[in-house]
C-alpha cells in the first residue's frame, strides 16, 4: 500500500461527512504514500489537515475540486499543487463561498414561498464551517421532517429541476484554469464520464487542461480503458482517487481505487514545467 495514493478526498469543510482529522486517520490506517483534499470550491480542510500533519504521515498535496460552468451544466476541475497562499486564489475563493451562501438564502426563501417551514439557521447548523450547498438544505429539511428521506428533498424541492433549485455560482473553466496556473498548480478534469464531460477534452485541452482522472468508482472498465488511451493522445496526466464523501452512492473509500505513486510525480514534472512557463512569461 505504500506506493498508493489517492487524490480525490472530501471533507465536512465541503460536503463530505468527516471531519479532517477523521479523514486523516483514515488515511493513516490505509497507508497511503500521498492524498489530496479536494473539496469544492474551498481550501478550508486542506489548511486544517496540513495543521494536523505529523511525522511520518502521507504527503499532503494542496488540492481543490473548483465547479465549473459547462453549457447548461456544470463540470468539476481538479487542482493540485498550486501555492495555497497565492493571495488571487484565496480571494477568487472567498467570493465564491459569499455567493454561495447567498444562493443558499434564496432557495430558503423559495421554500418558504411554498409554504415550507425551514430558516436559513437550520441550514447553517447542518453545514457548519462548510460553505452553503444543497445537500445542507436537503438534510436541514429532512430534520425538519419536512420531507421523508434526504433523497425526497431532492426529488420534490431541490433537483436541478426542482421548485425550490437556484443555480450555483460556477467559474470558467478558462478562468479556473489561469487562476490555478497562476498559482503555480496544475489542473485535472475530474471523473469525466459524469455528465458528457469527456465531450469537452480538446477543448480544455486547448485552454491548458494538464490532466484527465482516470481512476474513479463512478467509471467502468472500458471507460477506464478509453480514458487512458484519451489521456496519451493529448499528453495528458492521468490520475485517480476515490472520491471519497463518507456516505453511499458515487463514491468509494479512502484509498479505494489503485492509484500509483508515479502519477504524483508526472504532476509534479507537469507542475514544474508550468512554473518555468509562468517565470518566463512574467518576464
Ligand atoms: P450543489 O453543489 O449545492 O448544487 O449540490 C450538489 C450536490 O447535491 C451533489 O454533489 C450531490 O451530492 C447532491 N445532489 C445533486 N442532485 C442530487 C439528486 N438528484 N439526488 C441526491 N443528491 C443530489
Ligand atoms: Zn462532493
Ligand atoms: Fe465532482
Ligand atoms: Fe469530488
Amino acid at each position: 500500500m505504500k506506493h498508493r495514493i489517492d487524490l480525490h478526498l472530501h471533507t465536512n469543510c465541503s460536503d463530505g461527512l468527516s471531519t479532517p482529522l477523521e479523514l486523516l486517520e483514515m488515511v493513516r490506517r490505509r497507508k497511503l504514500a500521498a492524498f489530496a483534499v479536494t473539496d469544492h470550491d474551498t481550501l478550508a480542510g486542506y489548511l486544517e489537515l496540513r495543521s494536523l500533519l505529523g511525522e511520518g504521515d502521507p504527503e499532503l498535496i494542496p488540492g481543490l475540486e473548483l465547479s465549473c460552468r459547462s453549457g447548461n451544466g456544470e463540470l468539476h476541475m481538479l487542482a493540485y499543487l498550486f501555492d495555497p497562499d497565492t493571495e488571487p486564489l484565496r480571494v477568487a475563493l472567498a467570493d465564491f463561498q459569499n455567493k454561495r451562501n447567498e444562493r443558499g438564502r434564496e432557495m430558503v426563501q423559495k421554500l418558504n414561498e411554498m409554504g415550507i417551514e425551514i430558516n436559513y439557521d437550520d441550514v447553517l447548523e447542518v453545514a457548519g464551517s462548510a460553505a452553503v450547498g444543497r445537500p445542507h438544505v436537503a438534510e436541514a429539511l429532512y430534520r425538519r421532517k419536512a420531507v421523508a428521506s434526504y433523497d425526497d428533498a431532492f426529488r420534490r424541492y431541490i433537483s436541478n429541476r426542482g421548485p425550490a433549485y437556484v443555480p450555483k455560482q460556477s467559474f470558467a473553466p478558462a478562468e479556473a484554469i489561469t487562476l490555478i496556473h497562476n498559482a503555480g498548480g496544475v489542473t485535472v478534469l475530474a471523473h469525466p464520464m459524469i455528465d458528457g464531460a469527456v465531450d469537452r477534452i480538446e477543448e480544455l485541452v486547448a485552454l491548458g487542461l494538464d490532466g484527465v482522472e482516470v481512476l474513479h468508482p463512478d467509471h467502468k472498465q472500458n471507460e477506464t480503458q478509453k480514458l487512458k488511451e484519451m489521456a496519451a493522445r493529448f499528453r495528458l496526466v492521468w490520475t485517480g482517487g476515490s472520491d471519497f464523501h463518507g456516505r453511499g452512492g458515487r463514491c468509494g473509500s479512502v484509498g479505494s481505487e489503485a492509484v500509483p505513486i508515479e502519477c504524483l510525480h508526472e504532476l509534479k514534472k507537469r507542475a514544474s514545467q508550468r512554473q518555468a512557463l509562468q517565470k518566463r512569461g512574467s518576464v
